[in-house]
């Protein structure tokens, strides 16, 4: 049987579908009934009445985050409506669970792609959740929903096609520039694509240091010039990288680059054009599922090291979102953060790119085929399945929630590690 009909099989085994409730207390006589329910209920009920924080107590508020979508932007389907996202939202559920042992309710909205409608009811949810993490949403409506829902709501709302591609490929970005012994300040960066995923990683990428006025970002009609932000309705998001640079096309805009980062779609990057880079260029293909080149292609174009990588899990340094929601909600839920800020990203992405030149466990190089994963061009980020990235990314998340005043508990690192370990 192909993957295809493998997968229908798979959701369709009953129950369908991937994710049911467990009750996590003693349900078997009378009086645990009345402790769970009516009566006995009553009494948490008034202690968060009187203090709402006593809903991490009392409840499963803590460890439970909503994750939404309109099914506007899904995977690589695109607008197919909330119904159809749902397994999608359910196997994200899925990840959240088996990777930091959070639970979902995963949420699919019709909203008529209304951001008013969008905001209006995520924000109406505060209550239920610890966090929400935005998904599958599509640009540029998902940056005004996820900018007023960041204003409103006391809880992470983390956009996770935004963001997390920012911050796997930002850790990517950290160790590919030490490698190319180049600093990040100095690099000239040239992006594909101008929509969800590419706009916050380039704003990821300047937060990580990079020169905004060094960052070249072209969309479906080439390079986003200042000329073009004044004739052109462009949105505020992409005006926000256009450049006082003549018109042209990607290929104008790749020659002498230190970096191409590919969010946009596959096969348009030629060999020429990677020859035209500058020395020992860094190149993060990411279109799904057929990068903007392929890693082949890329990797012969030239004699000096090309440092790869795409959203590919069959070629090296794959960026795989896996490795940064599951952990950086567990470290934000773990300090009842009220937000997942700038400095919980940049260390999530610091923790990743340190990992990577940690000694890989025997374990981890056997779960990928015996190959050696030493850091390197071919190992600059760590592999998804890598038990060690919970015990890293998750305590430098809570650490930096703390120091930046977004935590609303503090934890004892060590203590912590032991017990994510437990
Ligand atoms: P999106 O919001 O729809 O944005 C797509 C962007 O690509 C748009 O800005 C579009 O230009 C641009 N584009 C389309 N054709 C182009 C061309 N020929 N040359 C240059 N730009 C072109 O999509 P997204 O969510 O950001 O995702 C973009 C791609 O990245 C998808 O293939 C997705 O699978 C991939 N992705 C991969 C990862 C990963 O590997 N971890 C994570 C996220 C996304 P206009 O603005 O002019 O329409
Ligand atoms: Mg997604």
């Amino acid at each position: 049987m192909g993957l295809d009909e493998d997968a229908l099989e798979y959701h369709s085994q009953d129950p369908p579908g991937k994710i049911e409730i467990a009750t996590t207390k003693p349900t078997n006589t009378q009086r645990d009934l009345s402790l769970a329910y009516s009566p006995g209920v009553a009494a948490p009920c008034e202690e968060i009445a009187a203090d709402a924080e006593a809903a991490f107590r009392y409840t499963a508020k803590g460890n439970l985050v909503g994750v939404v979508s309109d099914g506007t932007a899904v995977l690589g389907l695109g607008d197919i409506g909330p119904e159809a996202s749902k397994p999608v939202m359910e196997g994200k559920g899925v990840l959240f669970k088996r990777f930091a042992d959070i639970d979902v309710f995963d949420i699919e909205l019709d909203t008529d792609e209304d951001v008013d409608v969008m905001v209006n009811a995520i924000s109406a949810m505060e209550p239920t959740f610890g966090g929400v993490n935005l998904e599958d949403i599509g640009a540029p409506e998902c940056f005004e929903v996820e900018r007023r829902l960041r204003e409103t709501m006391d809880i992470p709302v983390f956009h996770d096609d935004q963001h997390g591609t920012a911050i796997i490929s930002g850790a990517a970005l950290v160790n590919a520039a030490d490698l190319a012994g180049k600093d990040i300040a100095d690099l000239d960066i040239v992006f594909s694509g101008a929509g969800a995923s590419a706009i916050a990683t380039a704003e990821f990428y300047v937060s990580l240091g990079a020169k905004r006025e060094n960052i070249t970002m072209c969309d479906s009609s080439g390079i986003i010039t200042a000329d073009r932000a004044d004739h052109e309705k462009l949105n505020e998001f992409k005006s926000a990288f256009a450049r006082d640079v003549p018109e042209g096309d990607l290929a104008d805009a790749m020659d002498g680059a230190d970096v191409f980062v590919g969010l946009s779609v596959g096969g348009i990057v030629s060999e020429a054009m990677v020859r035209s880079m500058a020395e020992d260029p860094i190149i993060f293909a990411m279109a799904n599922p057929d990068p903007e080149i392929d890693y082949e292609t890329a990797k012969h174009a030239r004699d000096d090291t090309v440092i790869m990588a795409t959203g590919r899990s069959d070629y090296p340094n794959q960026v795989n979102n896996v490795l940064g929601f599951p952990f950086i909600f567990r470290g934000a839920l773990d300090v009842r953060a009220t937000e997942i800020n700038e400095a919980m990203k940049v260390a999530a992405a610091e923790a990743l790119a340190d990992l990577a030149r940690k000694d890989v466990p025997d374990a981890v190089v056997k779960a990928y085929g015996d190959q050696p994963l030493q850091f390197g061009p071919e190992y600059i980020i760590p592999k998804p399945l890598d038990p060690r990235v919970l015990f890293e990314v998750t305590p430098a998340v809570a650490e930096a929630a703390m120091e930046s005043g977004a935590a609303r508990t503090e934890l004892e690192h060590d203590t912590y590690v032991e017990e994510l370990e437990a």
